[in-house]
């Protein structure tokens, strides 16, 4: 297996040379386009990993299902779809459109921004420090990592650059669906995007919800109902407006963010978590879904 994740890196690392690492967010730009790497974890905790798995970067929307999870314990199923969506968009992650013109008046999915933000609004509590704490050990306690924590210097770049997420934190706030302090929402928001893991951490996570919510120990911290829901949402949503290429492609519930990470599930088998900060038009890592691809067909992974 080694060998093989060895030859699938060395055959696909030239597609880095397409894309282009993220500057939106000051703090990802200094990130190596060249890096790239992958690591399996499978259901008897076996660990294969390959190229540049030891390196650090920024969970990103990676955070989105893991924030869903918790919120889903926080609040139940009702009350969170009540205030996002189920549904694709089929437009960029960052797309502000539908939220006023879609039908559903309420963000489509919690997998782009919007609905994120509105995820980040109903973990519980006392104050915003609290509340991020509880994502932060939340991420720990999932990854089997106690040692994440947040890249000050991205956090505050997302901060002070993010007014296109302030924008649709205000707007939600408008219409009544997000009812607490903006900020502090958006801080959470922004804290859980700058935390960083490796390419060994997604993997963890992985494996987590390929055992349906279960952690290596046996322990189970979420319902195997509430981590179909990530799984599905990642499925359907994960790669945001490349979703349904990615699952005719690779076909394993996955979800990207812009430091570079991909986080896939084979439900019921393995983890696996994948790098490569150069990203394609859709801000996914344009190395690591040419390295899935070639996984899931050669190992015939795909759930469909
Ligand atoms: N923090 C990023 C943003 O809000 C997350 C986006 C992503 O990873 N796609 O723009």
């Amino acid at each position: 297996m080694k060998n093989f994740l060895e030859g699938v890196i060395n055959r696909n690392n030239d597609k880095s040379d397409m894309g282009k690492v993220a500057d939106y967010i000051p703090g990802l730009s200094h990130a190596n386009k060249n890096h790239i790497g992958i690591c399996i974890i499978n259901s008897n905790n076996e660990i294969t990993q390959a190229g540049d798995t030891n390196i650090k970067f920024t969970i990103q929307s990676i955070s989105k299902p893991l924030t869903l999870m918790l919120a889903l314990l926080d609040r139940g199923e009702k009350y969170v779809f009540s205030k996002v969506g189920m549904e694709s968009t089929g437009d960029a992650f960052n797309s502000i459109k539908k939220l006023e013109t879609g039908k559903m008046r309420k963000p489509f999915n919690p997998m782009i921004n919007a609905g994120a933000i509105e995820v980040c609004s109903m973990i519980k509590g006392e104050d915003g420090e609290k509340k991020f704490k509880r994502v932060l050990d939340f991420f720990r306690i999932i990854s089997e990592n106690n040692t994440l924590n947040i890249n000050e210097e991205v956090f505050l770049g997302e901060k002070e650059t993010g007014n296109r997420n302030r924008a649709m934190g205000y707007f939600l706030k408008g219409e009544g669906l997000i009812t607490g302090d903006v900020e502090e929402v958006l801080d959470i928001y922004f804290k859980q995007c700058s935390i960083e893991i490796t390419a060994i951490d997604l993997a963890k996570i992985g494996l987590f919800l390929a055992r349906g919510g279960i952690l290596s120990t046996g322990e189970r911290i979420v319902s195997e109902h509430i981590a179909t829901i990530a799984k599905t949402l990642m499925a359907t949503c994960g790669m945001y407006d490349g979703s349904g290429e990615f699952a005719i492609k690779v076909g394993i519930p996955s979800k990207s963010g812009v430091g570079g990470g991909i986080l896939s599930v084979v439900p019921g088998k393995m983890g696996i978590g994948v790098f490569g900060p150069a990203l394609d038009t859709k801000g996914n890592s344009i190395a690591g879904i040419a390295v899935l691809e070639e996984i899931a067909e050669n190992f015939k992974f795909s759930i469909f």
